[in-house]
């Protein structure tokens, strides 16, 4: 084991798993909040719920290559361990779970974990193989751990839906519980890929929720969806966003299509679109 003050860290699932056994046989509850890391306020944010609800919190610092694509930003993906675990032990966190890749993908390593349905649409058609990765990850990292509770951040809402979908399936007994956004005060979601943004990008970035913010009030007016989704597509691109890989209103749980006329109930709305090599996605509640 070696560590930063005050933050115990283990590379390896059976030093995780003795820890976190020594925790439980205590009578504690454990929280497990993972991450990939280049920490900010939204991930702290995580690990203070987490703290809420558990008396101990373990953070995974795990850059995962399987949810990655060919031509996206695994290699130039930040990466700061020391900060990341000042950061945490500043928040109270107990304990950081940074495996390497070795660790997490031994040789031999052949099991995917595919959740149909919520995994599908948005993300899942623009990233092909993302949420198989995520899922794969999330489920060893579950398993690994055995938490009694794990936090995931509302920011990456369909992957947290995934998630729901994948304990329920495979009857993994832990409860896991939503993160609100942390944003800017310009209403910006953070993000680690915020640090891709030009200066005038930044600027731009705001736009995404605004956009959001605009049709989830036009949808609570009674507009049509299908209306209000091209407007808020027209919105992005006017701003400067170069793609816009979706806007779309969908049901809150399953994420399944709602029709193209005035919302009946609660939905959520979704976008993602590219700001110079920036992939930006936010999501608010209607
Ligand atoms: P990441 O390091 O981007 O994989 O995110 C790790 C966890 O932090 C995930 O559960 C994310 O949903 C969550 N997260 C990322 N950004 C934010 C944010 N701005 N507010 C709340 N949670 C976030």
């Amino acid at each position: 084991m070696s560590s930063v003050p005050s933050l115990p860290i283990v590379r390896t699932v059976a030093n995780l798993r003795a820890q976190v056994a020594a925790w439980k046989e205590a009578g504690e509850r454990v929280g497990l909040v993972p991450t990939m890391g280049a920490l900010h306020e939204g991930h702290l944010s995580l690990i203070r719920l987490a703290l809420a609800h558990a008396d101990r919190v373990v953070a995974s610092l795990f850059v995962n290559p399987a949810q990655f694509g060919p031509n996206e930003d695994l290699a130039a993906y930040p990466r700061d361990e020391a900060g990341d675990a000042a950061l945490l032990a500043a928040a109270g966190c107990h304990l950081l779970y940074a495996p390497g890749v070795g660790e997490m993908y031994p040789q031999g390593f052949a099991t995917t974990v595919m959740v149909r349905g919520v995994s599908e649409p948005m993300d899942g058609a623009a990233r092909p193989g993302h949420f198989a990765g995520v899922a794969t990850v999330v489920a060893k990292l579950l398993l690994q751990s055995g938490p009694d509770l794990a936090v995931f951040g509302e920011k990456d809402y369909q992957q947290l839906q995934v998630i729901r979908r994948l304990v329920c399936d495979l009857d993994i007994p832990v409860q896991i519980i939503g993160g609100p956004t942390a944003r800017a005060e310009d209403g910006l979601a953070l993000s680690s890929r915020n640090a891709y943004l030009t200066p005038d990008q930044r600027r731009a970035a705001p736009e995404l929720n605004a956009a959001l913010q605009e049709a989830a009030a036009r949808l609570r007016a009674g507009e049509p969806v299908a209306a209000v989704e091209t407007a808020a597509r027209a919105r992005l691109t006017a701003a400067g966003f170069a793609r816009v890989d979706y806007v779309e209103a969908r049901r809150p749980d399953d994420l399944g299509r709602l029709g193209p006329g005035p919302i009946e109930g609660p939905a959520r709305l979704l976008a993602a679109a590219l700001l110079g090599r920036a992939r930006l996605i936010d999501n608010v509640p209607v």
